[in-house]
């Protein structure tokens, strides 16, 4: 018996969730005495693929062929469960990022496994059966979700759980999974990228401004405190629909949903609609002229003031700091 973790790169190194889900199975194996097995699908250096070990992993299958050197939903999902089955997984762990979420309900179907998709703590483990606790209703409700099932597939939100590293090291294996035609039904013929800053999914500060920001030009104050702070930059949806800034940076229930460390608010009034994306940010700061502002009621901490008089002095302080 073992646990299979599918680990997610960006252009050959992996994201800080591949991380997070090697140690959640790392934390459920030390809890029901299985291995950690780890998946890798793409061109990632052998250098980093034993890291995986250090984070729990004691294999690393690595999967490295041109055919599947950008995502394919189809072959990825055919190629994690045909992983799942050779190392006898009970349980199959990924990120519920763009493509977990994507690839999280077609492994559980293929395995018949129970999903447990936005898992956000280690589940409690009872006998065969494991209870997890997920983000519901857009972050405004939790759901305790039994998994019955022989085997589990579990979804975890990024940065809802630490990735710890330590000693351990990895064997790697070049693995070669059977595919056909048909698992390449649709395929990426070419990825452009929009932008090369931070990816806002994956960012640990996110600096987000809404309308109360007057219009584009205004801009300019916000990418600099992004900068200062090695942050991404967000926007509500009135914003990019407006076209002051790109879709991508859109959050919220009809956005990119983000969980950072810090999620700064600026001139946003806090709609739930908004909420529905950012509310599992661990810190929320909200800056808003309006004391009756909605954000405020979710926020750790609030500064009431004009954007235009506080967003100038935080960036002189952050650079004297
Ligand atoms: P506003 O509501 O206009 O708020 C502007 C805020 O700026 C106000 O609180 C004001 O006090 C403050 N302000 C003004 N001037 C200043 C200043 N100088 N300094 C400081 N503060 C100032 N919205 C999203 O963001 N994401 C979504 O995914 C999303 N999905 C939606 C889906 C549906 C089906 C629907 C119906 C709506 C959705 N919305 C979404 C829209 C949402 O309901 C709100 O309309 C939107 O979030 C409001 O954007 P805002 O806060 O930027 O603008």
């Amino acid at each position: 018996m073992s646990i299979l973790v599918y680990v997610e790169n960006t252009d050959g190194k992996f994201k800080k969730s591949a991380f997070e889900v090697v140690s959640y199975a790392k934390a459920i194996a030390e809890q029901s005495g299985t291995e950690v097995i780890a998946l890798s699908i793409g061109n990632v250096e052998e250098s980093q693929l034993s890291v995986l070990g250090k984070y729990g992993a004691s294999k690393v299958l690595n999967v490295n062929t041109e055919q599947l050197k950008s995502f394919v939903n189809q072959a990825y999902a055919a190629i994690i469960v045909d992983a799942a089955k050779s190392s006898s997984a009970s349980i199959v762990v990924l990120s519920n990022s763009f493509s977990g979420k994507g690839l999280a309900p077609r492994v559980a179907a293929k395995l018949e496994a129970g999903l447990a998709d936005g898992a956000i703590e280690l589940p409690s483990i009872n006998g065969e059966n494991l209870q997890v606790k997920t983000g519901a209703f857009s972050g405004k409700a939790f759901a305790y979700v039994a998994l019955t099932s022989a085997v589990k597939v579990i979804a975890v939100n990024p940065n809802s759980f630490e990735a710890k590293d330590s000693e351990g090291t990895a064997t790697i294996e070049t693995y070669s999974p059977s595919l056909d035609a048909s698992d390449f039904s649709t395929i990426v013929k070419d990825i452009i990228r929009a932008t090369d800053k931070i990816s806002l999914p994956e960012a640990e500060i996110v600096v987000s401004a809404g309308r109360g920001l007057k219009g584009p030009e205004n801009w300019g104050m916000i990418e600099e405190l992004a900068n200062v702070l090695g942050a991404a930059t967000a926007c509500s949806k009135p914003v990019s629909d407006a076209g002051w800034r790109p879709h991508s940076e859109h959050v919220g229930q009809t956005g990119i949903a983000v969980s950072p460390n810090l999620y700064i608010a600026i001139g946003i009034s806090g709609a739930i609609q908004h909420l529905a994306g950012v509310s599992a940010s661990k810190t929320i700061v909200v800056i808003n002229k309006d004391p009756e502002a909605p954000f405020f009621k979710v926020a750790d901490y609030g500064i009431v003031g004009d954007a235009f008089e506080v967003i100038p002095k935080l960036i002189t302080a952050l650079k004297a700091y």
